[in-house]
């Protein structure tokens, strides 16, 4: 059996962040409107401002954590590594500066560790919301981590 990886298992019923750089926002709230009865079936939170302003618009219960600049991306990676969030919508601006880019730039990174489905735009979200494997569990690879940690303690 190959220790390097085990299989995780995204269930049927998503955990869907949601976030949206102050630009993408309202593109991302008409997003969430269009596929409302999609979304409807899944758990949804999101950074603060986006989360609130989703609900706000859409009535769509969407749990929100700290606004990104104050460490809401980071909240949402830190779910990411405790199996908490598994499908993420992420609408960044590719034309503004952000004061908190470390933070954007460690939650792509986390997600991409852990193999997370993660769309940066408008286009991509449709293909994954419309995909057959959201209403399906969905087994994937990650890297075994306690397999790491017992190598490294052993070997460094
Ligand atoms: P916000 O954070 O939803 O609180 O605005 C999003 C972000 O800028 O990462």
């Amino acid at each position: 059996m190959d220790k390097d990886f085990v299989t995780l298992t995204i269930g049927k019923q998503k955990n869907i962040a949601l976030i949206a750089h102050d630009q993408k926002k309202h593109e991302l709230i008409e997003w969430c409107d269009s596929h409302k009865e999609i979304l409807k079936k899944h758990f949804l939170c999101g950074t603060g401002t986006t989360a609130k302003m989703i609900t706000e618009a859409t009535s769509l219960p969407v749990k929100g954590y700290s606004s990104g600049p104050l460490g809401g991306d980071l909240q949402i990676g830190a779910k990411i590594v405790e199996g908490r969030i598994d499908f993420i919508v992420f609408f960044s601006d590719p034309l503004t500066a952000q004061p908190h880019d470390p933070d954007v730039k460690a939650l792509l990174r986390i997600a991409q560790v852990y193999d997370i489905p993660i769309a940066n735009n408008k286009a991509t979200a449709d293909f994954m919301i419309t995909s057959t494997l959201m209403d399906q569990e969905y087994n994937h690879s990650v890297v075994n981590f306690q397999q790491k940690i017992d190598e490294r303690a052993a070997t460094l």
